[in-house]
């Protein structure tokens, strides 16, 4: 007798549209169909199998074009499931279109993850791992190509940087009692191409334009913003995560393309050709308004800040202006994105008042 649970069902040879009464089973990987005159016999995987989540009647399409159909789907699924026929269908599923089909949008959905989750992961990771030494470095390398490209040297008297710079510190030092402050270092440049500016680079740089100062001449407590939010990327090492990602898509375009060559030589540039994250911009405005308030500062001079620089954007898209004078520097605070919405950000906001 035999023990594998078998089932009474119809076939269809493919011939005759006359159904025929068999019985199947499997049988070590194959299907086992007996018919009156015999036995045939057919490798699970070549077997087109039914879906199990359909209702009604199951159909499997059999490799000579014979066809099998059952009305009773749950007592198919139940026969299919007492044979193990699921486990042996994903092998016959391997070799059908479809397979190839969910593969192709399983690969697609694995490297959109990757891109968007993997990928910030795992340079905000590295970007935490790279010793500060080495950070202090590639921070030195940015600013000499940067300077450049971009900067000048600076045109205020020394007594006014000093003035600025120290005006400052003692914001940091409000705003780290302990004397944990990540280090920075500030230093000003004229800088016709980059216009009202300031940018924070790995290591602690902190460079504000000699324009953005004129700009804000009145308004130091602005300038002290600006500063804090600078040391907001700092303090969160937003410029070695930016290129450490950088290096991560080149890589990966690299191992895709078989060819990772000349990535190396632009890793500084992309400081230049990057933007910060939005989520890493409403971090450093949060760090800014905190430091400020620490500082006996209301954040809200941020406000005629942005004001501003709408102006400044207004006037240089007006008519008469030179496109060829002025460079977006991505990671500048001049070309943040969304004024308006910093704008309310930093007029409504209000200290964590502990209960
Ligand atoms: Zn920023």
């Amino acid at each position: 007798m035999d023990q594998a649970a078998s089932l009474d069902t119809q076939w269809f040879d493919g011939q005759s549209p006359r159904a025929r009464a068999v019985t199947l089973r499997l049988d070590s990987g194959e299907l086992v169909m007996r018919v009156d005159d015999g036995e045939r016999r057919y490798p699970l995987t070549q077997v087109r199998w039914p879906e199990r989540r359909t209702h009604g009647q199951r159909q499997a399409e059999l490799p000579d074009g014979g066809l099998i159909q059952h009305a009773d789907g749950a007592e198919w699924d139940a026969w299919a499931q007492a044979s193990g026929l699921h486990d042996s269908t994903v092998v016959g599923w391997m070799q059908s279109w479809r397979a190839t089909v969910i593969a192709l949008i399983g690969s697609v959905l694995f490297l959109s993850a990757a891109w968007l989750w993997g990928v910030p992961w795992l340079s905000q990771t590295l970007a935490h791992q790279v010793p500060q030494s080495l950070e202090t470095r590639i921070g030195q390398q940015s600013l000499q190509q940067l300077d450049r490209l971009f900067l000048q040297p600076s045109g205020l008297p020394q007594q006014r940087q000093d003035e600025l710079r120290e005006r400052f510190a003692s914001v940091v030092d409000s705003a780290y009692p302990q004397g944990d402050a990540p280090r920075w270092q500030l230093a000003f440049h004229a800088s016709p191409v980059l216009g009202p500016n300031a940018f924070a680079l790995p290591g602690g740089y902190i460079v504000m334009t000699d324009e953005l100062v004129e700009l804000l001449r009145d308004q130091p407590d602005a300038i002290t913003g600006v500063l804090a939010h600078e040391l907001g990327h700092v303090q969160h090492r937003d410029g070695l995560d930016l290129m450490v990602r950088a290096s991560l898509v080149s890589a990966l375009v690299g191992v895709v393309l078989g060819d990772a060559s000349g990535f190396l030589a632009t890793v500084p540039a992309t400081l230049a050709s990057q933007a910060y994250s939005r989520d890493a911009e409403r971090r450093a405005d949060a760090h800014a308004a905190r430091m400020l308030h620490a500082g006996g500062i209301r954040p809200t001079v941020m406000v005629t800040f942005f004001e501003r620089m709408l102006e400044e954007s207004k006037r240089d898209e007006g008519p008469g202006a030179d496109d060829e004078s002025s460079v977006s520097l991505p990671i500048a605070i001049a070309s943040h994105p969304d004024h308006g919405e910093r704008i309310r950000f930093f007029r409504e906001w209000q200290p964590d008042v502990p209960p």
